[in-house]
């Protein structure tokens, strides 16, 4: 049985891309040049930035990205600052890569989990999506990683192109010996944005019953291996209350040009609720993302509307056939057994 997890009020999320610079090109590629800039913060901003975040909570969670975060040489110390802060947890998000000798720069007790991207079980479905050799790449760093004894997690950006694959994960994830499994869906933005726009179709979203049957019963299989899965639950049921996290919870999705949002629906447009200047989180004034958060509308979450509504249908009168859920509720199936 797979469980929702309520947005905290206790606790603080915060995404940091450190650079936007990636040795890969993949197709749906969110991170936008135009608006998120092609910078790289100095270890010194990376500190500075930290340090706005940690202090609002005792709970602040933080995840490193990119671009690829490893390609940032002074990543090990911005772990190593970070810890010393005191992040509740960190994890670092690569495409397995693993730039400048990073696993001889960290031990496990510095993070808390290291999470590889792979968009296929087979090398010929992910490198078509994410470029030739990733998957071994990727492989080799989970099993570098695994053999070092860092905890480890991997997503799986779930769209049409991929979606034949998923159900050959848990076996994959099970012999690597991944810890955690998070299955993310298609994001209409940054390229994939550009490509829709571009050939004139929304055909990479997965539509609802694909969505609702598929993901729980692969989630259900890995958990019987010993792997704890998470997912976003997209669909609600007529039940079920719709909640924008930009109300309700703290999220930070931080780009180096300073920029700070606080949905990353709202990534590709200048909507960002926050900028940071001269190492100082500043407010933004009307209008920007949280005047959307506010609004309510039959389909539930605003942005998806706006920018991807292609998962919505609709019936006869009009009237949509279910709300979409804010894109950062997420559902999550325990580990139901110890991984061999
Ligand atoms: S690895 Fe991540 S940042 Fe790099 S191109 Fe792929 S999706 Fe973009
Ligand atoms: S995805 Fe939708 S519901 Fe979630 S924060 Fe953004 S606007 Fe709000």
């Amino acid at each position: 049985m797979s469980e929702t997890v309520a947005f905290s009020k206790h606790s603080v999320n915060v995404f940091f891309h450190i650079l936007t610079q990636c040795n890969l090109k993949c197709c749906h590629c969110y991170i936008n040049p135009d608006q998120h800039g092609n910078h790289s913060l100095s270890i010194e901003t990376i500190r500075a930035w930290l340090k706005l975040f940690v202090n609002k909570t005792q709970n602040a969670n933080l995840i490193f990205l990119g671009g690829e975060p490893t390609m940032h040489p002074d990543l090990d110390k911005g772990v190593k600052s970070a810890r010393e802060m005191g992040y509740a947890s960190i994890t670092i998000d690569t495409n397995g890569y693993l730039f400048h000798d990073f696993l001889n720069k960290i031990t496990p007790a510095d993070i808390d989990f290291l999470s590889f991207s792979l968009d296929g079980a087979s090398p010929e479905t992910n490198d078509q999506i994410r470029g030739n050799g990733c998957y071994g790449q990727c492989v080799s760093g989970i099993q570098q990683a695994v053999a070092r004894g860092f905890k480890t997690s991997l997503i799986y950006t779930v769209s049409n192109r991929n979606i034949h694959e998923l159900s050959m994960m848990p076996a994959l994830l099970s012999r690597l010996g991944v810890d955690r499994f998070f299955i993310q869906v298609i994001g209409i933005r940054g390229k994939s944005r550009g490509k829709t726009a571009a050939s004139g179709e929304d055909n990479l979203q997965v539509d609802q019953r694909t969505w609702m049957t598929l993901i729980p019963s692969v989630a259900d299989q890995a958990a019987d291996l010993g792997i704890t899965v998470t997912y976003p639950k997209v669909f609600l049921h007529d039940a079920e209350v719709f909640e924008c996290a930009g109300q309700v919870a703290e999220n930070y999705f931080i780009f180096p040009n300073g920029r700070v949002y606080q949905c990353p629906l709202c990534e590709d447009y200048p909507l960002h609720s926050f900028e940071i200047r001269d190492n100082l989180l500043i407010p933004r004034e009307k209008i920007n993302e949280r005047d959307l958060f506010a609004l309510t509308i039959p389909e539930g979450c605003v942005m998806n509307r706006l920018v991807q509504s292609g998962n919505i249908s609709y019936r006869d009168d009009g009237s949509p056939d279910y709300k979409i859920a804010c894109c950062l509720l997420k559902e999550e199936v325990a580990a139901r057994k110890t991984a061999l």
